[in-house]
């Protein structure tokens, strides 16, 4: 669909639901070929906008359940996918869904392919990888600057509590930069495309709950040493913070944002072990 037939139709679009969407048939297409969308997937998408790249999961899966908010959009999204039978409609808050409705909806294992509005980028990634739900892979549009936190190498300014969350049981990929203009309306920053595959065995954690405290430690207050950031996060004192940092190589003055995910995985199993 144009977007001139969007807006003859008399469709205004809304800022803060972030509705800058695609049209360009090559960017959409290579959306789902980076996803490794085949006849075999269940793709759930958030943020039908106007069944655009809808109109292309559907061409490439087995069945793709979608969801928005806008009403507004309902018709416009209907004759779109006019032909289709193989999509489901939702207007609800993914955000919002418990694990338990969005199985009511979704039953099977699927993959998430979606052009987020910008500000539900972490949310929506923390909401899917901290679930119980089958999904095996996110591909998502989301703001370069967020692509490059997730990549980030450690010690330096993009390295964050987000990166070591994501990769520490995923792998993540940036796929394509994309111009702010090939969007409509067109956004006030440039686009990455980020294929997050979800890999909850990539490492062996002792405790998961002990290793979300250390990495959350790890970034508690930038500007202090992470003995301190320890401290104030476990129920350890100075010196023994200063001696696990060493038991594991690091210097008793080391900042958190030093630590690799690996790294932190090797602190966390210690302060673990001293724990039980
Ligand atoms: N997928 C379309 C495209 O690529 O052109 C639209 C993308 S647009 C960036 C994001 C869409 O998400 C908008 O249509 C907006 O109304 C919808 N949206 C915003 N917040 C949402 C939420 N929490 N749950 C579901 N949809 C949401």
């Amino acid at each position: 669909m144009e977007i001139k037939d969007l807006l003859s139709a008399g469709f205004r679009f809304k800022k803060n639901l972030g509705q800058n969407f695609i049209t360009d048939g090559n960017l959409l297409r290579a959306v789902v070929l980076d996803a490794g969308i085949t006849q075999d997937d269940t793709v759930v998408e958030i943020g039908t906008g106007a069944a655009t790249l809808t109109k292309e999961l559907c061409k490439q899966a087995k069945k793709v359940i979608t969801f928005e908010l806008d009403r507004d959009l309902e018709k416009i999204i209907k004759s779109n996918l006019d032909g289709f039978d193989n999509y489901e409609l939702h207007f609800a808050d993914v955000l919002k869904l418990s694990d338990e409705d969005m199985k009511v909806w979704v039953p099977d294992t699927f993959k998430v392919v979606a052009n987020l509005p910008y500000y539900v980028t972490t949310p929506m990634i923390m909401r899917f990888l901290e679930s119980g739900l089958n999904v095996t892979s996110l591909t998502l549009m989301m703001q370069k600057e967020v692509a490059e936190r997730l990549t980030a190498k450690h010690d330096t300014p993009e390295y964050g509590a987000i990166t070591v969350a994501v990769n520490a049981v995923a792998d993540v990929t940036v796929t394509r930069i994309i111009d702010r203009r090939i969007f409509f309306p067109a956004p006030n920053v440039d686009s990455a495309l980020v294929r997050i595959d979800i890999n909850k065995g990539k490492y062996a954690f002792k405790d998961f709950a002990t290793f979300k405290k250390t990495a959350r430690a790890a970034f508690l207050m930038r500007r202090k040493t992470l003995a301190n950031n320890l401290v104030a996060t476990f129920p350890i004192d100075k010196p023994t913070a200063e001696i696990l940092l060493e038991e594991c190589g690091f210097g008793k003055t080391i900042r958190g944002e030093a630590l690799s995910v690996e790294d932190m995985i090797r602190l966390s199993d210690r302060i673990y072990s001293l724990m039980k």
